[in-house]
């Protein structure tokens, strides 16, 4: 599908563009991660539906011991251009034998991370996108379930609804902590947000079948989850900084020096670029709406992407 103006002027894309990343999704990454530290400890890690690949690219970079850089297993139904230091899968990951290539490659060796920023074809049948979502979602639990080290992270996209509670009363049967979050540069209008599942404890003797879609409901720790007064209620927290840029508002295109932005092409690695100065929040943005309250913004380092 073509890109819409609206989209070419998104804050996020363009400073996605200029700094290398292949979509603005990397930002929605890095913001996850300055809220929960994701990536402290991760040396392995597997990107679910990664494909164009900037989640890879924030995984690539930002994973590793001291000894040697970290190792990232990158799936997706789409081809994607290489990326060093990842390892790229071509697969439905609902299907068994892309599960199975990738547990290949982590034999014996589990994974400290698993992310999946999946999303199907929007239909725009609201009930029809969440359960379509739901079903990724549940796939990519249970490939998290197959390789994740004990204590391991998953997060996952989610389009929020009314059914989210089984969604994360059956998160809730594996992690010890569950929480949903929105981070600053998902737009406000959009019903996506993302489970951040921390510390990885199965249930005693829980075997992982990929042929089940759902986790055997004999697992879930003797409590109804889903309804009752025993209902998951999962945490909603924002992310990323609040005072910064609004991923809701269109900014103008031209700098204010009258110079044109440059881009950093998309096979180039990213790299730490000062904010445009000529980046700033058209007039008619009233203070609540996303005009940053001087008094509160944050001290901004001059950098977007964190260090
Ligand atoms: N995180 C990516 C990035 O930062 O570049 C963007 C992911 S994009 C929003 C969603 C991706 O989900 C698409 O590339 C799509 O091909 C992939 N996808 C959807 N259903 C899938 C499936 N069943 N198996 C594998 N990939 C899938």
């Amino acid at each position: 599908m073509g890109r819409t103006s609206k989209d070419k002027r998104d804050v996020y894309y363009r400073l996605a563009k200029e700094n290398g990343w292949r979509a603005r999704s990397a930002f929605k990454l890095l913001q996850l991660n300055e809220e929960f530290r994701l990536f402290e400890g991760v040396t392995r890690a597997v990107d679910l539906c990664a494909a164009p690949g900037s989640w890879s690219q924030v995984l690539s970079q930002k994973i590793g011991s001291p000894q040697g850089s970290g190792h990232v297993v990158a799936v997706d139904l789409q081809a994607m251009a290489p990326l060093p230091g990842v390892l790229q899968i071509q697969g439905d990951i609902t299907q068994l034998s892309t599960a199975e290539d990738i547990f290949r490659h982590f034999e014996g060796c589990p994974a400290d991370l698993v992310v999946c920023d999946g999303a199907p074809d929007v239909t725009g049948l609201h009930e029809v996108d969440e359960y379509l979502q739901a079903q990724l979602l549940l796939a990519a639990l249970n490939i998290a379930a197959h390789v994740l080290k004990p204590g391991g992270c998953f997060v996952a996209k989610i389009f929020r609804g009314r059914d989210m509670t089984l969604i994360y009363s059956q998160l809730h049967v594996f992690f010890s902590s569950v929480l949903c979050a929105k981070p600053s540069s998902s737009r406000k209008a959009s019903r996506e947000a993302f489970a951040v599942c921390q510390g990885y404890d199965p249930p005693e003797g829980f075997l992982p079948d990929l042929t089940k879609p759902l986790p055997d409901p004999s697992y879930n720790r003797g409590l109804n989850q889903s309804d009752g007064p025993t209902r998951s209620i999962v945490p909603f927290v924002t992310c990323g900084d609040l005072s910064s840029y609004d991923s809701d508002l269109s900014y103008p295109l031209d700098l204010e020096d009258g110079s044109e932005p440059k881009y950093t092409p998309r096979h180039a690695a990213p790299h730490l670029a000062p904010v445009p100065a000529g980046l700033h929040i058209e007039e008619d943005v009233t203070a609540g709406q996303g005009d940053p309250s001087p008094g509160l913004r944050h001290q901004h380092s001059g950098h977007i992407v964190p260090a």
